[in-house]
């Protein structure tokens, strides 16, 4: 029997379409043909990669209207967010359709005149990447366009919320003539597909973007195979604001941070901690300008904050809400849904929260969803260490225009991301991912394409 994903919309709680769930079998198939087409894509030489990656780029850019209302019919967020990470997502192929042509090996100088020593890279092989609804364009590109410049083929499970977006980018990829078997996509539920994509053979890579206790859970599964792995994983980013700080930019730098995609991305400020000497402007100004947001549909043009992804998201941002208030936290606005489970669309406004303490959930589990707790600090070591409290290490932000203080911060807080009076660090050229149990490996940049490398070296002697 054929067994459908029903794919709905956030904001209504209306099916939008079906999707067929692959069975094992199907995906048994699939993994093969990935693996056995690898010994031709692997050959393709690296100037015809680069031009079907950037032909792909333009593919998408021609469509990306089209794939934009897709994506916030599907994710929830605001058109003109659903715009900017189709933007996103192409800046991810075209950045690795020019490293195609980088992969440099080297050689070494000998001990001996008799004998060469020479480094080359090659590709792991096939790929299997899982992938999360936040970022459905843009967390498939990450992956499959370093994936397809080293020369791996690739295939891709998107999440059940929105599978419509990652199949439409599959479908132009082979329209303009990227091979079937170098990218496919296929869909089942995440705890099906996992242990299909970890116990095969066939795949030598799996790369990941999710929760930590899924994360946790692939890398565990792939020891027995010894694979590869690339993990994005949760976060909890603290967001400093420091007695020097230009207000205004700090202010608007937190609202980009925290309310894009209404606060569901890894990187989202999830703890806001401000000097004690500047809390009353800070906050007055935030609270003046978060007020103003406006919350809705993602298809009306002026929507700045859409729905949250589903009823165990929304259970899940109210319960560390009420949490904070039961233990004495003060809001300041929001803490205002509108929601109907039995539709299924949940929407939840802005919300500020003063006087939490670092005991309240909000403080130490990941929120997703668009809330900002405020603690405050008077020392900055203070702040640091309420800052790197935390099992995460993914992004952290801090605002001050005093150099010193600035540098002390970078080199003390453990994050692999961080914004420097700058809310919105991520880019394709520069190397994004998580320390601690906020993932393994790095997404774009130089570094973004080595997790699809192997290192061969060869001794040649007798010279
Ligand atoms: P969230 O709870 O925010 O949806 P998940 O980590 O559960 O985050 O989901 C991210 C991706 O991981 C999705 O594609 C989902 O289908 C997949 N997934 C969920 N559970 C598993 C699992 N046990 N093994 C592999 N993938 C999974």
């Amino acid at each position: 029997m054929t067994e459908l994903i029903q794919v709905k919309n956030p904001a209504t709680g209306e099916v939008i379409q079906e999707v067929k769930i692959d069975t094992e079998k199907e995906i048994y198939e699939a993994l093969k043909r990935g693996n056995n087409y690898f010994q031709e894509w692997r050959n393709v030489n690296a100037y015809e990669r680069s031009r079907l990656l950037k032909s792909w780029s333009q593919k998408i850019h021609d469509n990306k209207e089209k794939i934009a209302e897709v994506m916030t019919l599907e994710s929830g967020k605001p058109l003109q967010e659903s715009l900017g990470e189709v933007n996103y997502a192409t800046s991810y192929i075209d950045w690795y359709a020019e490293e195609a042509k980088r992969l440099y090996g080297r050689t070494i100088p000998a001990a001996s005149e008799t004998k060469r020593i020479i480094v080359s890279k090659q590709p792991v092989g096939l790929v299997a990447a899982i992938t999360p609804w936040n970022f459905p364009a843009a967390m498939m590109t990450r992956k499959a366009a370093p994936a397809l410049a080293a020369g791996c083929t690739f295939i891709v499970k998107p999440a059940e919320e929105t599978p419509l977006t990652t199949m439409k980018l599959v479908e132009l990829a082979h329209e303009i003539g990227i091979p079937e078997n170098a990218v496919q996509v296929i869909n089942g539920r995440g705890s099906e597909v996992g242990p299909l994509f970890t116990e095969s053979d066939f795949v030598r890579k799996i790369t990941f973007t999710g929760s930590t206790p899924v994360g946790k859970s692939l890398i565990k599964n792939s020891a027995d195979t010894v694979k590869h792995v690339s993990m994005e994983l949760g976060g909890h980013a603290p967001l400093i604001v420091a007695e020097d700080a230009e207000i205004d930019v700090a202010v608007d730098q937190t609202i980009a941070s925290k309310f894009r995609n209404a606060g569901q991305t890894c990187i989202c400020a999830n703890r806001v901690i401000v000097h004690d000497s500047i809390t009353e402007e800070f906050v007055g100004k935030l609270t003046e300008k978060i007020n103003k947001l406006k919350v809705g549909n993602g298809l009306k043009k002026d929507t700045q904050v859409g729905p949250v992804i589903n009823e165990k998201g929304y259970d899940k941002i109210v319960s560390q809400i009420n949490d904070a208030i039961d233990q004495g936290a003060e809001v300041l606005c929001g803490n205002r849904y509108d929601a109907d489970k039995e539709q299924g669309y949940f929407f939840v406004h802005p919300t500020v929260l003063q006087h939490v303490d670092l005991d309240m959930k909000i403080m130490h589990e990941e929120t997703f969803g668009p809330v900002i707790p405020i603690t405050l600090f008077h020392d900055i070591d203070q702040a640091i260490e309420i800052a790197n409290n935390t099992p995460f290490g993914l992004a952290a932000y801090f605002f001050t225009d005093n150099y010193k203080i600035g540098t002390y911060l970078h080199d003390h807080l453990d994050f692999g991301v961080i914004g420097w009076n700058d809310g919105a660090p991520s880019a394709a050229q520069a190397p994004f991912g998580g320390m601690k149990e906020s993932g393994l490996g790095r997404e774009g940049g130089v570094e973004g394409i080595e997790p699809y490398l192997e290192t061969k070296y060869l001794s040649v002697g007798g010279l």
